[in-house]
């Protein structure tokens, strides 16, 4: 059985950051949460795109063997987060990728993932896993990222190899099992139909980052597995006791 050693939140902000740069340039200078936030002593408030790292041991990784490293989510705010934080925690190999939705602040970042695989900087390939409604957006959006052939100019691209999960199966990642958890993040407008964001039950965590209604599905998946439950607060309302036992965020 795979050993989760920790976790690092590399944002925990909205889907633009905080702070808002009309804020920011406002003459009225009224908004306290934004200016505050590019102050040194509230310097913690700047608020990045949501984000994880979840590290963790293989069941057959040698005693003092590197931890494992599996990111969720690759946002715009990617690149600041990991000049930041990853050499302060000794990250550097990526031993997959997954992403919960196709939306910038999940996946505009990927491109800058080509500083491990270019000419194999940190290693060959990534792993990238996603549903399929993602992966259709990811080949929209980043054609380049899919099929190198795409490419233009040097061809400096990512090297990916990307696996679709679905979202009643769990999937294991060197031996780290994580059941998807498919919730509402609003509706698609032209149908008025729900598009789905996907969180993930691993270890005794449920990871939700992005969602305005959990389906009683969802949630029954999650009980009796969660040890702790993070999830987005965005504008949320919770119980007294619900609040004292979840970690929240605040997602798009
Ligand atoms: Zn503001
Ligand atoms: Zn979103």
């Amino acid at each position: 059985m795979a050993t989760l050693l920790e976790i690092i939140f590399l944002g925990t902000g909205t889907s633009g950051g905080v702070p808002n740069v009309s804020c920011l340039t406002d003459p009225a200078q009224s908004c306290h949460v934004c200016l505050s936030a590019v102050t040194d002593q509230s310097r913690k408030n700047m608020r990045k795109n949501t984000s994880l790292i979840v590290r963790f041991r293989a069941p057959d990784d040698q005693p003092g063997a590197r931890p494992r490293n599996i990111l969720i989510d690759c946002g715009k705010t990617f690149y600041e987060s990991a000049i930041q934080l990853f050499p302060r925690y000794g990250i550097r190999e990526l031993d997959a990728v997954i992403l919960t939705h196709g939306h910038a602040d999940a996946c505009y970042g990927l491109d800058d993932l080509r500083q491990w695989t270019l000419n194999g900087a940190i290693q060959n390939r990534i792993d990238i896993y996603l549903a399929s409604e993602t992966m259709n957006t990811v080949q929209t959006t980043f054609p380049f990222l899919v099929d190198a052939i795409n490419a233009t100019g040097g061809g400096d691209v990512a090297t990916f190899k990307y696996h679709i999960f679905e979202d009643n199966a769990p999937f294991s990642i060197y031996g780290l099992d994580f059941m998807p958890l498919p919730v509402h993040h609003g509706i698609y407008f032209t149908t008025s139909k729900p598009y789905y964001c996907y969180g993930f039950n691993f270890a005794g965590v449920s990871y939700i980052s992005d969602t305005n209604r959990i389906p009683q599905d969802t949630k029954t998946r999650m009980q009796g597995k969660t040890d702790i439950f993070i999830i987005d607060c965005l504008r949320g309302k919770m119980t007294r006791k619900e609040r004292n036992q979840t970690v929240t965020m605040a997602a798009c």
